[in-house]
């Protein structure tokens, strides 16, 4: 054991399973691209504000689990908890909000919280994420939904659970949080320190409590269905219809709010049953206020965060086996061939696009084609002394144990037509 540990909640992700990784990634960029969204890249450091702005003081994010510190100047940075807000500061610092809108844009990478690490809940964790900005129709939250639908199901789900509320826009957000206040009130003192705090920064919070002493409480609070102006309720009511018409299931979870201050309107979560406590794999919601917060125009906005580690976790078998990158060929050298000859006959079928490992080590044939086994490949190339004179190579095929002479300026074109159809 080294004395040089990775630091608690953070994790090394090592091949094979970094090929998983790239394949879910790549699998993402070209669902989302056939939706017209471009990939951003920002900075995993952000000054403190921005977050304390958006996704809201009275938040567990920002109330105790940001990696804040000072940098050597002395301002306050923080290594991101989550992209939603970066993404919007970017679109307005860089002057989307000038050019056509909507702006469509996605993001792969590793976000930041001091949680308390389990199975599922990492202190380093990575999102792929989705944010459409500039379009304030219900028709966008529907397409936004059919394209995270339609990835989930590229990737082989079929099980997953979506969950579905709308937290009203704003005016509907202010009578609810009235209304929640009226309720709690009288009830205070059998509320946690949290729960109380909240009561006066943000009733709304209190609803994703899971005291159970709380939670009885709340079960008989007002509902926020009950305190939705017209416009948001016909908003959520398009936005059913079209999961309906396209056969998108969820399930109205009325005491979904989601655990950032800047929703507005639709919420969704999507849960696996596989995962266990931490069983959230997607979140995301309508964002109609945060650009306007940040100082720009109102831009009104929805996306989504699926949590990459979660969702690998629970990755189907069939598409793990997909994805899983094993050489093709490997390449032999037998008695007195030499090495050299191998590695060059290993450079020809690159050039012809083949993935090649090459026995450079001597190793006695049985020990070879157990290696062969072990990487997963297809086919080994025998480079005997005998067809070495003759200009040719034996080619065993790991799939069907058959073996036979080909000459070896035909090699590469022969396996490449063979591999492609495997
Ligand atoms: P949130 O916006 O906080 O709901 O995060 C979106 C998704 O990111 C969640 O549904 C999880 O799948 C994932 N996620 C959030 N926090 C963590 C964490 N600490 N470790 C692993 N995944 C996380």
């Amino acid at each position: 054991m080294t004395e040089y540990r990775r630091v608690k909640g953070t994790r090394d992700l090592l091949p094979p399973e970094t090929a998983v990784w790239a394949a879910v990634e790549a699998t993402a960029r070209r669902v989302f691209g056939l939706y017209g969204y471009q990939e951003v890249r920002t900075p995993l450091l952000e000054h403190t504000e921005l977050f304390v702005r958006t996704v809201g003081e009275s938040t567990d994010i920002v109330g105790k689990e940001m990696y804040t510190f000072p940098d050597r100047k002395g301002r306050s940075l923080t290594l991101r908890p989550e992209n939603t807000a970066p993404v919007a500061r970017a679109f307005l610092e860089g002057g989307l909000q000038s050019g056509p809108l909507p702006v469509k844009l996605f993001y792969v990478g590793p976000q930041f919280r001091y949680e308390r690490p389990q199975k599922g809940r990492y202190r380093q964790f990575h999102q792929i994420g989705a944010e459409l900005l500039g379009d304030a129709s219900p028709w966008s939250d529907a397409e936004l939904l059919l394209m995270l639908d339609r990835f989930l199901r590229e990737l082989g789900f079929t099980e997953l659970e979506v969950l579905l509320n709308t937290v009203g826009d704003a005016a509907s957000r202010r009578a609810y949080s009235e209304a929640l206040r009226g309720y709690l009130q009288p009830h205070a003192e059998a509320l946690g320190a949290d729960s109380k705090r909240r009561l006066d920064t943000n009733p709304l919070r209190i609803l994703d409590s899971k005291d159970p002493k709380e939670r009885e409480l709340l079960a008989g609070a007002p509902a926020l269905a009950d305190h939705l102006t017209d416009a948001a309720r016909a908003h959520f009511a398009t936005v059913c219809e079209a999961l309906d018409d396209f056969g998108v299931k969820y399930k109205v979870s009325d005491r979904l709010v989601r655990g950032l201050d800047y929703y507005t309107d639709t919420v969704f979560e999507i849960v696996s049953r596989d995962l266990g406590a931490q069983d959230a794999l997607v979140g995301g919601g309508r964002y109609d206020e945060l650009v306007a917060d940040l100082g720009g125009p109102r831009v009104p906005g929805i996306g989504f965060a699926i949590g990459e580690d979660r969702l690998i976790e629970v990755l189907p078998a069939s598409f793990r086996q997909r994805a899983a990158a094993a050489p093709s060929v490997l390449v032999v050298p037998i008695g007195t061939v030499p090495a050299a000859l191998a590695l060059k006959v290993g450079e020809e079928l690159r050039g012809a696009g083949l993935a090649v490992e090459v026995e450079a080590a001597g190793r006695a044939l049985r020990k070879a084609l157990e290696r062969a086994g072990r990487l997963g490949a297809r086919w080994v190339v025998l480079l005997g002394e005998d067809e070495v004179g003759r200009e040719a190579v034996t080619v065993k095929d790991l799939k069907d144990g058959e073996q036979r002479e080909v000459p070896r300026g035909a090699l590469a074109a022969w396996l490449a037509t063979r591999t492609e159809s495997a």
